[in-house]
């Protein structure tokens, strides 16, 4: 049986669903009895819907509750809101600051000079945005002039965060910069050049983690952009999320 041709046939042609459900569902299809091929496809099909389908739906009929929302005044400049992009199944999700201007008119979170810093980095160690992981922001709006988004926004937003992580249960969250890292643990000061490389705890006022959840914090790639000395120490970060993730397998 040809997985591509299952993804393909319902439409997921560019969705990677991880190890552990693409063996479960690999066993169901070899235990279909009855090997008549055009059966056999139909039961493929179904069984990768009930399987895959679930996550991707409900995140998407999640975003399309608030797709227009009004909560906040970034909603007043914004092009249109930012959600998350990439794999949600691997549990391994990427968290950022908010969409800066390429983002705002593309739709998709790190699409824009700092992201593709990022993705080419995580690509170096093998790690694709479609297939290893989720990427999405604390902030879902852009902010003018790509400001930093502020205390209220960021608590405001945090609803949208808080059900991404809800639905998608990370086995591991990456904080990408100060504000992130800020967002995700409620922890108000944290200076990534000394906390970079390693994990911080949520603590009991995060709005989206249950406190004592771990956060692995590395460089925001914006950061980079402009300090591209630390190119080397984001490398090194890089490589520890990889064998995390290689050692969640
Ligand atoms: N910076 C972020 O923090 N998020 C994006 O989506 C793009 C740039």
């Amino acid at each position: 049986m040809n997985s591509a041709f299952i993804y393909e046939t319902i439409g997921f042609g560019k969705v990677y669903i991880d190890k552990k459900l693409r063996e479960s569902v690999k066993n169901s299809i070899d235990n279909v009895e009855n090997k008549d091929q055009e059966i056999l496809n139909n039961k493929s099909v179904t069984i990768y819907k009930s399987a895959a389908s679930d996550l991707l739906q409900q995140l998407k009929a999640f975003y399309e509750t608030c797709k227009d929302c009004k909560k906040c005044k970034l909603s007043e400049q914004r092009t249109q809101v930012v959600f998350g992009d990439g794999n949600p199944y691997t549990g391994i999700m990427f968290v950022g600051e908010a969409p800066g201007a390429d983002e705002d008119v593309e739709g998709k979170p790190f699409v824009g000079k700092a992201g593709k810093l990022l993705t080419q980095e995580l690509e170096r160690v093998g790690l694709l945005r479609q297939r290893n992981y989720y990427i999405t922001n604390v902030v879902k709006c852009r902010p003018p002039d790509n400001r930093t988004p502020e205390e209220q926004e960021m608590l405001t937003c945090s609803y949208i965060l808080k059900e991404e992580i809800k639905l998608i249960k990370p086995k591991l969250v990456i904080a990408l910069g100060r504000t992130a890292a800020v967002g995700l643990s409620g922890i108000k000061q944290i200076s990534p050049t000394k906390v970079r490389g390693s994990f911080i705890s949520a603590n009991l006022k995060s709005p989206v983690l249950a406190p004592g959840t771990k956060i692995f914090v590395t460089y925001h790639p914006s950061y980079l952009l402009r300090n591209p000395n630390e190119l080397s120490n984001f490398r090194e970060d890089i490589l520890k999320i990889k064998s995390l993730i290689d050692s969640l397998r």
